[in-house]
């Protein structure tokens, strides 16, 4: 899928629209989701232009791919959220639901989370 400049999160970066800044670095982006499904939820996003994280992981540079990662982390230390433990995810693509056509990390944490994915009735 082609990138699209006017996403949400573009809009965030370049400032047309106000986010509630967690971490932020040359590269990597981190703040609160604006409808938080847990206690704690921040979204981590590069600062280029990807959709996806297979597109990321193949065109992205060295240091944007380190930014992201390096990102997450702050952002779990930052906020305490180490000790008990939290959880990321991306949404890439339809199957996924993914809402927001740029690349994406969610940090869920605050509470017991449950199991990873409810189990498909067959
Ligand atoms: P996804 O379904 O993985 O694409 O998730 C998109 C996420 O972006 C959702 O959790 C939304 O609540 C969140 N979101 C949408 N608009 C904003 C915004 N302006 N600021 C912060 N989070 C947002």
């Amino acid at each position: 899928m082609a990138y699209d400049p006017d996403n949400i999160f573009a809009k965030i970066l370049r400032g047309e629209i106000p986010c509630n800044k967690v971490f932020e670095d040359d590269y990597a982006l981190a703040f609160h989701d604006i409808q938080p499904q847990t206690p704690v939820h921040v979204l981590v996003i590069p600062k280029g232009a990807y959709v996806s994280m297979d597109d990321f992981s193949a065109t992205a540079s060295d240091a944007e791919l380190a930014s992201f990662s390096r990102a997450i982390g702050h952002v779990a230390r930052d906020l305490g959220l180490v000790e008990n433990g939290y959880r990321i995810l991306a949404n890439n693509g339809e199957d996924s639901h993914q809402e927001v056509q740029h690349l994406h990390m969610h940090i869920f944490a605050g509470q017991n989370l449950g199991r990873m994915i409810k189990p498909i009735d067959k």
